[in-house]
């Protein structure tokens, strides 16, 4: 069976945990797209993790971790991530990465941070991974993909190509120094040597694995609203998030994938720019930060502290539907253990008008959220095992969110660790 793990929202709503939860019992987690640009924090026997381009089942020696075709493959990064697991004493973790996976170049990087630094407060608050201009050059055709590395002819001339672009680029525009071919050549061939023993065709991996009935998990990075076409655009990623590109970033048959977990967190918090209905400010976003996730909200790659707010049920509810969740998984319900009242938006008012639907995103930028109130629980609920054990109110925000978001929400996550998880 094939399983697919995504965000409903801005992203960080816990996927790396639900992902790490389950691989325990599947066969092969797989990444679909994006890059080392992102953050999965994952609390286990092992320890704390916080995972960027390797897929969450690291950690389960049974797994088998696959990085498809859809994912920027930022070669340094994964070597490095894959050292770092190994050091904190997770055993050699199986890993397949895609031979058709393109391949993260120094200069996408390098024009990353240079774009943003000359956008100035316009910018779009990239991660500076290299994201936007890597699949900028993919669609554009001048990306590498990672079986072209092992073919010096055709990798210099792709290189030189590239470079005529890029250092007019760096020269003109950015007004930094060029890169030279054959000092990059050399970089790219060494790094191929390197993940080379990593390097399959994971296409017929995982169609093999499909026909023998495996388990399979493909695990999503950030989350619908990050989509370039039905997120908060521009404000967006720059490869699709949703469950509905998982196939064609995995390369699994779409007939196979039975679940579609959607991933939400108790209340919402958000990394980067762009509009955000529910944000709260001052004192109130403070204290939701500190309790927020495992160590206080603050980005996973980056440091940075997230935005925080309320739930917001009409974002919510559009990113299960435009994912096709089958059901949710809802995050982080221990934190909100100390608020006497717990505001939820139930709809924006734009111009005066209701809105129930999430709007484009010139409309969402003048969006202001409606509130219902909810009373709050007033105690801590990590522990609990079963959802029927939860305080009444806790149960009640619960069932309200679900009525909400039209999905039904089968598993309640109480706590950062693997094992703190109601099921419904
Ligand atoms: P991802 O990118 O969707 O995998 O999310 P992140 O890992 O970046 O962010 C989720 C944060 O919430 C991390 O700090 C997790 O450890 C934490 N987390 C996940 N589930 C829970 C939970 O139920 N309770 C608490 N307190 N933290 C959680």
């Amino acid at each position: 069976m094939v399983r697919t793990i995504v965000g409903a929202n801005w992203g960080d709503e816990g996927k790396g945990k639900i992902t790490d939860m389950l691989a325990a019992e599947s066969d092969i987690v797989v990444r679909f797209q994006g890059g080392a640009n992102a953050g999965h924090t994952i609390i286990n026997d092992y320890g704390r993790f916080a995972l960027h381009l390797l897929p969450s089942g690291v950690c389960s020696p049974n797994v088998v971790n696959v990085i498809g075709p859809g994912v920027a493959l930022d070669i340094e990064a994964f070597l490095r991530e894959v050292d770092e697991v190994v050091s904190q004493g997770v055993p050699q973790p199986r890993i397949l990465v895609s031979e058709r996976a393109q391949v993260m170049m120094p200069y996408h990087i390098a024009i990353d941070c240079y774009e943003e630094e000359r956008l100035g407060k316009n910018s779009f608050g990239s991660t500076k991974s290299g994201i936007a201009p890597f699949y900028g050059d993919k669609y554009q055709k001048i990306g590498l993909q990672l079986c072209q590395l092992y073919d010096p002819d055709v990798l210099r001339e792709k290189l030189a190509h590239a470079l005529d672009i890029k250092n007019a680029l760096l020269e003109h525009l950015y007004h930094k120094e060029p890169i030279d071919l054959e000092t990059l050549y050399q970089k790219m061939t060494d790094l191929a040597e390197r993940i080379r023993p990593y390097v399959a065709d994971t296409d017929d991996y995982l169609m093999k694995a499909v026909k023998e009935g495996k388990n399979i998990l493909l695990e999503g990075q950030l989350g619908t609203l990050r989509d370039p076409d039905h997120g908060i655009y521009p404000m967006v990623t720059s490869s699709s998030p949703l469950a509905g590109f998982a196939p064609v970033g995995a390369g699994v048959p779409v007939w196979s994938i039975k679940e579609i977990i959607a991933v939400t967190k108790a209340y919402s918090s958000c990394v980067g720019a762009g509009p955000f209905t529910t944000e709260l400010f001052g004192d109130e976003a403070e204290e939701l930060r500190k309790r927020g996730g495992d160590r206080g909200e603050y980005g996973a790659k980056t440091g940075r502290p997230r935005r925080v707010g309320w739930f917001d049920c009409v974002a919510t509810r559009y990113g299960c539907q435009m994912q096709g969740a089958t059901q949710v998984a809802l995050t982080n319900m221990d934190v909100l253990g100390y608020l006497d009242e717990i505001p939820v938006c139930i709809a924006y008012e734009l111009d005066g008008k209701r809105l129930d639907r999430f709007p484009v995103t010139p409309k969402l930028e003048k969006c202001k959220p409606i509130y219902t109130t909810l009373p709050g629980w007033k105690c801590g609920t990590r522990g609990i095992k079963r959802f029927e054990d939860m305080p009444e109110n806790a149960r009640r925000y619960v069932e309200f969110l679900e009525e909400q978001i039209d999905c039904p929400i089968r598993m309640v996550s109480n706590g950062p660790r693997r094992e703190e998880m109601m099921f419904r």
